[in-house]
Formats: structure tokens, C-alpha cells, sequence
């Protein structure tokens, strides 16, 4: 056996920490030195490999036979029995009965090659992802302020010097452990601020003098932020030079915040009067940075309440300075690059609406068909996950595990049996896989070419530093196969450099361009922060904004009067990580020494709420409401609030929070309900 090895990055999380990895015979991977990681990885990163030689790697394609069973085929019958499905549905109910589902964790290659096979070999609008439940509202805020949607609009480095961080809603020391270094310094002064209704392992980081925790009642980030503001402008905080110069709609947004004073956003929100006039004093004294994360954005007031961080920011003057900014942690590894290639239901490549003629006739340009052909702008992915088994009667799914991810998950499961033809890509038989029709084997992280862009803006290489096993194919070779198999028009190169290539020139001139860039001059290692014509931009709002007049867009928003948010309970769940598991689990939960480490969820509840319910620790509890159960043993805990619980959502069947999370959403950006949802908790009366 001879020994190959690849410089990489780490399959999971948008930090994308570099890694080399090393096969020879088995495999293994280090920690690389990197400007996000500087060389450190968390568990799963370090176990990443273990992924690759599961014994539960799918090796061939699967087909549903008669007796309900999938059994092993040849590539070729399972390639022709879907392009049969699609090109049956298309004939019977239209192009729009075909479907893709796409994912945040799919390469740039990938997400832009599904993209195109959506628009031009199926001729379908129905397209969208699974980043529709991560990062949607910020985009939606980021895009509305700024003109422009880049997670973090700076280097990470740059918050190594911060004096404060105000992190809302994101559990970094959970998520993305080797982030917390450029935490260091404001922690060192006393700066670090965390939201969270819990005392998670990121707001423990606060303490001993460390910072604060503002232990917000959830659901109501959207007021402690308008609280905030209001504090900035009463107290004379504001940066009015800034707020004069680069940004318009200040007025509306000083008299949207003139009714937030301290003491009502202390009833709301339940963070002492105190704590909210000091954090405000800190974040106006200099070298400050607001992060948000999942937890305020995963609401149906998600647009809303990023958009408060985005005026708070801009209103204390931090956005496009050297030392202060604002800006949103990107979770999924290619969260980032996943959403500006084309695979969201209303955008092009470059980050283009579809629904822009210039953008179509470019785009149509580079693959070669008539824009006339392009279909409109389709559904975003609850609704496109609504129209399964009624106007959807092919859905294809690559890179996503919707039984578990998606809000309301029985309902989903139900929708996708009802399909006359469900297709899933994936490397392990997921629990979405399990209820295919066929199931395509493809390859892994490390056994392919390809670029990824992580919470920065920053492209980088993937890189193949191993074969994957015999019967896998990379999803490039699997589009272009179909799209062979429906004579569909333009060209469909399996080769990720030259699918690179084309991706760069449908971006050109787009927000998110990439006109610049190739696998060559990646693999340089030269820095590239879109956009990317012929230089890096690793600040692009140093020099102004993206909206034509160069200007911030402060937006006024309202926080609607608390409503019971369904019949639910008299607890509010909350859901969030685990260290050792990722997302909906179908990697992680498979890694021996994470799974080992978390094997179930837990459910987190305060000792004076437990004791009411008559629950002790690690007691079998049953969560409900009127979507339905889940069982998980009790953690009995003081750090989550006694109105509150907490589940991981990285869990399936019996245990699957997001059998309890509603399908609501954000009237903006479709981002539903993740994160405030009513509950009964009682023993379980099952055991
Ligand atoms: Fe991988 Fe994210 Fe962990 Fe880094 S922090 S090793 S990218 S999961």
C-alpha cells in the first residue's frame, strides 16, 4: 500500500479547520495550521476519519423492490429508473412535480451543479435547501442592510483584539471549540457577552470576572436588542458621525426604540436593568463585535431580530471599521458558499435573484440555453416540503436528512411516503434514505476535488487524499448521467475544476463573484475572500456598503406582542448541540468514540421544575405537544431557567426534537420556528 496524503479541511463545520489526511492502509488526519484553527480541531474533526471507512458506507446503489425492501442494482438500472421518474412526472404532471432538495454541506461544485440541473435538465422551479433552516433570516437582514450577505464581512483574526464580543444565540464552545482562541482577548477583558436562555458551555465562558451572561427569556432577543438601543441612543452612546455618514434611516429607527426602556425590556426579556445598561456601556467603549448565531435567527421574527443586531451595530458605528463589526456565524461546513451558487429557490449563481432579466440572460449565457427557458423563482423549502405527494411527485434529495432536520417531522415522513418517487444521494442509509426509492452511494469529503467557502467568505480547496470505495460516485458524475439520460441541453463536466470554471463565470459581475478564481490559483494558497475579480476582499465594507449609494440601511422593526406560539404547553423548548454530534447526527452518530460520548439526547430541566413534575435525574420523560412525543432522559440542571427546556436536535425517531418544532415561518426569509416551541414535559408512561 503507498501512502497518499491531501491538505484539506474538516468535513463538518463552517470554521472549515484545515487538516492533512493521511491513508495509508488507514487513515488518519492532523490538525494544519490555519488562520481559523492554528492547527487545533474538536472531537469530531479529530475522528473524521473513521467516516470514511465506516462498515455502513453505502457501496452501491439501492432500488425499493416489490416486497418493500431495497436491494443492491447496477449504476445503470438505478441512473435510468430515475431518469424514468423524472421524465414520467415531467410528461404526467409538469415540470414543477420534479424536485430537488439540496444541502449546506455540499460543495460549491456541487451546489452549483445542482442548481443548473434543477432549472435546465428538469426545467423545475421546485428547488431550495436545507440552509432555508440556518441562516436564512440573517441572510435575509444582511442582504436588506448591506446589500450583501458574507457571515462574517471580516477575517476571524480580526477578533482577537476585540475589547467586547456581544454573541447571541450561538454555543461556539460547543459548535466550533477551536473558535473560542479569538475569544481570548475580550474574555481577557471582561467582554465577552453571551445571550443564551441557558448557561450553555459557551455562557460559562463568562465567567469568573470573563464577561456576562444574559440569560434572555427565549424568543425574546428581538426585544433586548431594541432595549439596547435604546439604552445606546438615550445614554448618548451613539456614533452619530458614523450614523450621518454611512447609513440612512436612523430617525425611523431611534422612534422604533423610544418605547424599549430598560425596565420594560427587563420585564420582557427577564435580564436585569443593570445588566443591560453595562452591556450597552461596554459595546460603545471601542474594539466591539456583535455575533449572532442560531439561536435569535431560527425564529418566525428571525429577519427581524438580525436585523436589530444589524441596527445596534450600525448605530453604535462598528460595521466596515478595521477593529468592530457585526456579523453571523455560519454553521453548516459550505453554509456560506451553499447559499450563493444557485441551489435557494430564488437565486442564480453569484448570489443573483432569478427573478433579475440581466442576471437570467447571463447565467443563460454561460449554460447555454434560451433565458426564456429558465423557470421562475420556486418555493422555499417548507413550502416545497408541503407540496410532497400533492404537487411534488419526484423529489431528489442530495447532501440533507429532512426527517430529522426539518421542523415538524412526522408531517414531513408522511409527505415524502407519499412521493411516487423519492431519490436520495447520500454515503450512509440516513433515516430520509431509508424511505427511498433509490439511493445513490457517493463519495466523501476526502475522496474528491472541490471548494468550499467558510463563515469568512473565504474559498478554499478540498482535496482528495483517497479513493472511496468502488461503488460510490461523486454527485457531478451523477447529475451529468441523468442529464444525459433526459437529453438535457448545455454541457455537465464531472471534473470539479472545470465545474469550478463555469461556476466563476455565471458569478461574474454577481454579489457573490468568483470571476477571479480557479482550483489553480487556490491551490497557490492565496488568500480569497470574495468577491474575487482579480483581488481579495477580505473587508468589503471598508470602503462602503453594496447598495449602489454605498450606504447601510438601518430598518426599523417591531417586536410583536408575545403570543403563545401553538396549543403546545406550559414549558418552552428550546433545542441546540452537541460537542460530539453534527447536525442531524448521520455522520457523528456513526463515529464510535462520539456516539459513545452522547449516545441519546438528554433533556435538560431545572431542578425546582422537575421537582414540580415529579422527575429526577435520568428519569424516562415524555416531551409533547400536539405534533407529537418525544422520550429522552432528564438532565436535571440549573443552567436553563425554569420555564425552559432543553433538546438536542441531532437525534432520530422516538428521540427527534423537531418532531415537536412547528412549521411557522418567517414571513421574510421562510426561516421557521427552531427555537420557541410549547411543551408539556411528564414521566414517561411508557416504562
Ligand atoms: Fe471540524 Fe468545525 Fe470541529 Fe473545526 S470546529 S474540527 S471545522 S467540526
Amino acid at each position: 500500500m503507498t501512502m497518499s496524503s491531501a491538505d484539506t479541511h474538516c468535513p463538518y463545520c463552517a470554521l472549515q479547520c484545515a487538516m492533512t489526511v493521511i491513508h495509508d492502509g488507514s487513515t488518519t488526519v492532523a490538525g494544519r495550521d490555519f488562520p481559523t484553527n492554528r492547527g487545533g480541531l474538536c472531537a469530531k474533526g479529530w475522528t473524521s476519519a473513521e467516516l470514511l471507512a465506516s462498515p455502513q458506507r453505502l457501496g452501491m446503489p439501492l432500488t425499493r423492490r416489490p416486497d418493500g425492501t431495497l436491494a443492491e442494482t447496477t449504476w445503470d438500472e438505478a441512473l435510468d429508473a430515475v431518469a424514468a421518474a423524472f421524465r414520467d412526472t415531467k410528461a404526467a404532471h409538469g415540470a414543477d412535480a420534479n424536485a430537488i432538495f439540496g444541502g449546506g454541506g455540499l460543495t460549491n461544485e456541487k451546489a452549483y451543479q445542482l442548481g443548473k440541473f434543477a432549472r435546465v435538465a428538469l426545467g423545475t422551479s421546485r428547488i431550495d435547501y436545507n440552509g432555508r433552516f440556518c441562516m436564512s433570516s440573517a441572510a435575509a437582514a444582511s442582504n436588506r442592510a448591506f446589500g450583501m450577505d458574507r457571515g462574517l464581512p471580516f477575517p476571524v483574526t480580526d477578533l482577537d483584539d476585540a475589547r467586547t464580543i456581544l454573541l447571541l444565540g450561538s454555543n461556539v464552545a460547543a459548535t466550533m471549540p477551536p473558535f473560542l482562541a479569538h475569544l481570548a482577548g475580550a474574555r481577557a477583558n471582561g467582554g465577552l457577552m453571551v445571550v443564551d436562555p441557558r448557561r450553555s458551555a459557551t455562557a460559562r465562558l463568562t465567567e469568573d470576572g470573563a464577561g456576562t451572561h444574559l440569560q434572555a427569556a427565549p424568543g425574546t432577543d428581538l426585544p433586548l436588542l431594541l432595549g439596547l438601543t435604546h439604552i445606546v441612543i438615550a445614554e448618548g452612546l451613539a456614533d452619530r458621525a458614523y450614523i450621518e455618514e454611512r447609513t440612512t434611516g436612523f430617525d425611523a429607527v431611534r422612534r422604533s426604540v423610544a418605547a424599549w426602556w430598560p425596565e420594560r425590556t427587563s420585564t420582557t426579556t427577564g435580564v436585569p436593568v443593570a445588566q443591560l445598561r453595562e452591556t450597552a456601556r461596554r459595546l460603545a467603549a471601542g474594539r466591539t463585535y456583535i455575533l449572532t448565531g442560531r439561536g435569535v435567527e431560527q425564529h418566525v421574527d428571525g429577519t427581524a431580530t438580525a436585523t436589530a443586531a444589524i441596527n445596534l451595530a450600525l448605530v453604535l458605528g462598528l460595521v466596515g471599521r478595521e477593529d468592530s463589526g457585526y456579523g453571523t456565524l455560519t454553521g453548516q461546513g459550505n453554509g456560506q458558499g451553499g447559499r450563493e451558487h444557485g441551489q435557494k429557490a430564488d437565486q442564480l449563481p453569484g448570489y443573483r435573484s432569478i427573478r433579475d432579466p440581466e442576471a437570467r440572460r447571463h447565467v443563460a449565457g454561460v449554460w447555454g440555453v434560451d433565458h426564456d427557458d429558465l423557470p421562475d423563482a420556486g418555493i422555499p423549502a417548507t413550502a416545497l416540503l408541503g407540496e410532497l405527494g400533492g404537487p411534488v411527485k419526484t423529489l431528489l434529495v442530495a447532501g440533507s436528512n429532512v426527517v430529522v432536520s426539518a421542523p415538524d417531522v412526522e408531517a414531513v415522513r408522511a409527505r415524502l411516503e407519499a412521493l411516487d418517487t423519492l431519490i436520495v444521494c447520500d454515503f450512509f442509509l440516513s433515516e430520509t434514505a431509508e424511505l427511498a426509492d433509490i439511493v445513490l452511494p457517493v463519495l466523501q469529503w476526502a475522496e474528491e476535488e472541490g471548494t468550499m467557502t467558510s463563515l469568512e467568505g473565504r474559498v478554499i480547496r478540498r482535496r482528495q487524499a483517497l479513493p472511496g470505495p468502488d461503488g460510490a460516485r461523486s454527485e457531478l458524475w451523477i447529475m451529468a448521467e441523468i442529464a444525459r439520460r433526459l437529453g438535457a441541453a448545455s454541457t455537465w463536466s464531472t471534473n470539479p475544476a472545470e465545474v469550478f470554471d463555469e461556476l466563476a463565470r455565471a458569478s461574474e459581475g454577481g454579489i457573490a463573484d468568483y470571476s477571479g478564481l480557479s482550483h489553480a490559483l487556490l491551490d497557490t494558497g492565496i488568500e480569497a475572500y470574495w468577491p474575487y475579480r482579480s483581488e481579495s476582499t477580505p473587508r468589503p465594507f471598508a470602503e462602503g456598503f453594496a447598495h449602489a449609494d454605498g450606504l447601510a440601511r438601518l430598518v426599523p422593526v417591531e417586536a410583536a406582542p408575545p403570543t403563545p406560539t401553538d396549543r403546545g404547553g406550559d414549558l418552552t423548548l428550546v433545542t441546540g448541540r452537541y460537542l460530539q454530534q453534527y447536525q442531524s447526527g448521520t455522520q457523528t452518530r456513526r463515529v464510535s468514540e462520539l456516539n459513545g460520548a452522547r449516545p441519546e439526547a438528554q433533556l435538560e430541566i431545572h431542578p425546582a421544575t422537575a421537582s414540580r413534575l415529579g422527575i429526577r435525574e435520568g428519569a424516562l420523560v415524555a416531551v409533547s405537544n400536539e405534533r407529537g412525543t418525544v422520550r429522552a432522559r432528564a438532565s436535571v440542571t440549573t443552567d436553563i431557567r425554569h420555564d425552559t427546556v432543553f433538546l438536542p436536535f441531532h437525534y432520530a425517531g422516538d428521540e427527534c426534537a423537531n418532531r415537536l418544532t412547528e412549521a411557522r415561518v418567517d414571513p421574510t426569509s421562510a426561516m421557521p420556528e427552531f427555537k420557541r416551541t410549547r411543551v408539556t414535559v411528564a414521566l414517561d408512561a411508557t416504562v
